[in-house]
């Protein structure tokens, strides 16, 4: 197939898209990105993407939560802004207010990390697949929620992008781990040409696809592979999707910028390296 091109890092890519600030620049020309995630008994993964995006240069970041765990998100990252909404159950509940909100002002959306695999969740991703028509990440629980029937892409609105590992990979397709691993490329090419969006499927060596280009991530490392990894890189991705970076370019950045810092993280900590560790180095290489 000739109009397939695998991009590589030859000729300095991804890392000549990095645009430059001008030095008149204020947050305002930097977006709005919204962090849709956690539940009553896990915070943490929605803190870390806030960091992430905050660390990685997005102009405004909000946090959009469920109200029990505002105290430890408000203390822990107090340079976001908050919505934080109804429960049910202890997850999530999106009113058609702060739903109004978000799709209203939200420059990108990340959806899921931490979330919670709640039933009733289902219809709120429909609904913002529905009504959004900017760039939608979808992560985590929220892969587990889209799961339930993938088909709801196909009427999206939004641009999206899902960035699984290969076990929500499997979930999402009802392939078995193994032959997803074995057969990386052609597993997320499929999907992305399928319901006409970007994988970006995780592990040594990420691939990014819209279902023709694919590129092959060759920056990371084993110490990569502990909690919270994956909810930093949803946080990098939505901030360059708020940064004016196309959706595309978001994921390859992203994935690459996510290693490099990873990578910088490792000389210091080894196998020992934590998901802050990886936001922290984000200033040596987005700059
Ligand atoms: P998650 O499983 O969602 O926490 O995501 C883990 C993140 O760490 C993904 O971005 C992976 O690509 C990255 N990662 C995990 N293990 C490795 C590895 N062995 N080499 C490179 N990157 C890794
Ligand atoms: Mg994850």
């Amino acid at each position: 197939e000739q109009n397939i091109k695998t991009l590589t890092n030859d000729d300095g890519y991804p890392m000549y898209l990095i645009k430059r600030r001008r030095i008149d620049t204020n947050k305002g020309n930097y977006g709005k990105v919204f962090i849709i995630g956690g539940n009553y008994k896990m915070s943490g993964a929605v803190i870390l993407a806030l960091k992430s995006a905050l660390r990685s240069g997005a102009g405004l970041v909000y946090g959009v939560f469920p109200r029990s765990i505002m105290d430890r998100v408000g203390a822990l990252v107090p340079e976001a802004v908050y919505i934080p909404c109804d429960e049910k159950n202890g997850y999530i509940f999106i009113d058609e207010a702060n739903l109004n909100i978000i799709l209203d002002k939200a420059d990108a959306i990340a959806f899921g990390v931490g979330l919670g695999n709640y039933d009733e969740l289902f219809v709120t991703l429909k609904e913002i697949l529905k009504r959004y028509d900017k760039n939608l990440v979808i992560d985590a629980d929220g892969i587990n929620i889209l799961s339930k029937d993938v088909s709801i892409l196909k009427n999206s609105k939004a641009n999206v992008l899902l960035t699984p590992h290969p076990a929500e990979m499997a979930r999402l397709t009802g392939l078995c781990v193994e032959f997803i691993n074995k057969n990386r490329v052609e597993v997320a090419k499929k999907f992305a040409k399928e319901y006409r969006c970007i994988v970006l499927l995780k592990g040594a060596s990420t691939v990014v696809t819209d279902g023709e280009n694919v590129y092959i991530n060759t920056t990371g490392n084993p110490g990569m592979a502990t909690a919270g990894s994956g909810d930093v890189l949803t946080g990098l991705i939505v901030s360059l999707l708020g940064q004016g970076y196309n959706l595309f370019d978001s994921a390859v950045l992203g994935a690459y910028i996510h290693g490099l810092a990873g990578d910088k993280a490792y000389e210091t900590y080894g196998y020992g390296l934590v998901a802050h560790d990886i936001l922290n180095n984000f200033g040596f290489f987005i700059r």
